[in-house]
């Protein structure tokens, strides 16, 4: 079956919606979203188009800060230290890639960790290492989100991660294990991909080369996560797992697009709003 994330994210904004509308007639709260770009990377300003129409429709404040690329790295460090300071904002956002010039481990530091919505702050990442509170990063929760969906029992499962970077792969490793499942994380240099992947209950793909896991490697009824959107020349979409193929073997399967985009969006909004309730715990 196919697993329809524009639908599950449909249901969890609304849920969003829901509860921010009752934090500004109980409390006269409104989540406050800071969104920082820097330069005219076209990809990401259609981005931020989007997360800033998606905080609209559920009542998030967001407010844009769009910058010039030569903008110096003490600069943006210092609008980072404003907007840590500003009680209006409970998250902040600073879309990557940033450029040449400016050290994005730097920037993602100066970030509070109290409004660190994407879960990218060393303090934020320490914290999902070691079972903690903190925030955690959009894409990774999605993939959760999709899984509780469709009713997969984490405990016990053996489930492999194809891809290991800090957005996506990592993170998402130590959440499933955190769940109980006995994870694999694979890599360029894994010696047996085809073996890795054989062997999954539950399948996560986030690398970026199209059809790189071929469909007749996953293990009849096995749930396929695929993270991989890959642009490809001819101008189409394309998957990291090979769908068609992969589809007659797997029990559940993303499709890209509507797989774990739309549900990336909806868990910025989530952290946004719950950076909004934990600064009103602390304000009392
Ligand atoms: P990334 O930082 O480039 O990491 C890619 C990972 O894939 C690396 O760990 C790399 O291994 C591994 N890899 C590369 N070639 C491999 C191979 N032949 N066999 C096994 N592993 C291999 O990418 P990312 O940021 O995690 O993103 C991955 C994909 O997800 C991209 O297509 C991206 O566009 C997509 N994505 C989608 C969303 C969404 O919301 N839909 C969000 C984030 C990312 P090494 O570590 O050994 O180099």
């Amino acid at each position: 079956m196919i697993i329809d994330g524009k639908a599950i994210a449909r249901e969890v904004r609304n849920q969003v919606k829901g509860e921010i509308d009752s934090l500004k007639r109980k409390r006269g709260v409104v989540p406050g979203l800071a969104v920082v770009l820097v330069g005219d990377d076209p990809s990401s300003h259609l981005y931020i188009r989007n997360k800033e129409k998606a905080c609209k429709e559920v009542g998030i404040e967001s407010s844009e800060h769009l910058l010039p690329e030569a903008l110096s790295e003490n600069e943006l460090i210092s609008l980072i230290h404003t907007l840590n300071r500003d009680k209006a904002i409970h998250g902040i956002l600073v879309q990557l890639p940033l450029p040449a010039h400016i050290s994005t481990g730097r920037i993602l530091q100066a970030i509070s960790p109290e409004k660190d919505i994407d879960g990218f702050h060393p303090v934020s990442q320490g914290q999902l290492l070691l079972g903690g509170e903190g925030f955690k990063p959009c894409t990774p929760m999605g993939i959760m989100k999709l899984l509780d969906y469709v009713g997969c029992d984490l405990k016990g499962k053996t489930v492999v991660v194809v891809g290991r970077s800090n957005l996506v792969g990592k993170p998402v490793a130590l959440m499933l294990l955190g769940r109980h499942a006995t994870v694999t994380l694979c890599h360029s240099r894994t010696a047996d991909l085809k073996g890795e992947v054989s062997r999954a209950d539950i399948l996560v793909v986030a690398v970026g080369k199209a059809g790189l896991v071929r469909g007749d490697w996953i293990k009849a009824g096995a749930v396929v996560i695929d993270v991989g959107a890959n642009r490809l020349p001819n101008g189409k979409l394309a998957w990291d797992v090979e769908f068609e193929a992969a589809k007659e073997r797997a029990s559940w399967i993303t499709p890209v697009p509507g797989g774990v985009g739309p549900l990336t969006i909806c868990m910025l909004l989530f952290n946004t709003l719950e950076a909004a309730r934990q600064s009103m715990k602390r304000e009392g």
